[in-house]
């Protein structure tokens, strides 16, 4: 589904990704471990589109076609899904009609007749129980005044409405109670699928009690250094990142 090869990727002449590799098929869940600042936002965010970063070497295929040459926009019509680190605040912009108006756009694109209000609330109305909300949050702006937590919670409604085919979570663990943390995994697990993909990144092993990955990645540095099973995370709690970071000097 998704091949990323020899990636290398620059802001303002900095290199921030130094030549990733990976590759995921249908039905698997990848997940990103890292320290801050090693370039596993910047990943995320370059598949998902932002033009912010200039690709220097290296190929991205999704569904064997070169998806650096889609905008955004068709990325997400063709179901790269991205839940942000730091979802955004939309101030005037109704959460019903910013999922609703998403959806439809997508339904349009597959050729699929568009959901009327009606259709759409008996829909979302479903959803929203999957992520313990309740109906309030409809009427409210998009993530205006939400909590860090509230925020995370709507990321996954939108991803279970939305149902993409790649959907990439970028440490939408992080700052979350162990409540609201166990509705994510739910919300997650529930929408794994034999024909569809997860990119879980996170700083944290404590997500990977309620989700199993089938392969764990570690960057460091804008590289991936290591790529094991789920034991590999159990060996960076025990170890830390040092462990790999010595490894590497040694290899050297
Ligand atoms: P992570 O998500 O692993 O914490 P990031 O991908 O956010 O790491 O950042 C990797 C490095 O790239 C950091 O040093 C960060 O400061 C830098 N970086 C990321 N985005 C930008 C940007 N838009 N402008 C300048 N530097 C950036
Ligand atoms: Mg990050």
């Amino acid at each position: 589904m998704l091949e990323i090869k020899n990636l290398h990727a620059s802001v303002e002449s900095k290199e921030i990704l130094k030549g990733i590799d990976l590759t995921i098929k249908a039905g698997e869940m990848h997940t990103i471990m890292g320290l801050n600042g090693s370039g596993k936002s910047t990943l995320a965010n370059i598949i998902a589109g932002s033009e912010v970063y200039k690709i220097t070497k290296g190929t991205v295929l999704y569904n064997n076609k070169d998806l650096l040459d889609l905008s955004p926009e068709e990325r997400a019509l063709q179901g790269i899904f991205l839940s942000f680190q730091y979802p955004a605040v939309i101030p005037g912009v109704n959460n019903t009609y910013f999922i609703k108006a998403a959806l439809n756009a997508k339904r349009k694109y597959q050729g699929e007749a568009e959901l009327d209000a009606m259709d759409f609330m008996v829909l979302i109305k479903e959803k929203l129980k999957m992520v313990g909300m309740d109906e309030s949050y409809l009427r409210r702006s998009v993530n205006d005044g939400f909590s860090g937590g509230e925020k995370k919670r709507n990321e996954i409604l939108q991803m279970i409405t939305l149902e993409p085919t790649l959907a990439i979570l970028d440490e939408t663990d992080s700052g979350l109670d162990i409540d609201a943390l166990k509705i994510i995994a739910n919300g997650v697990n529930n929408y794994r699928k034999k024909d569809n993909a997860f990119l879980v990144i996170t700083h944290y092993q404590r997500l990977l009690n309620y989700i199993e990955p089938d392969v764990i990645h570690v960057m460091i540095d804008g590289k991936i250094v290591k790529t094991g099973g789920k034991e590999l995370a159990l060996t960076l709690e025990e170890k830390g990142y040092q462990w790999l970071t010595d490894e590497a000097t040694v290899e050297l």
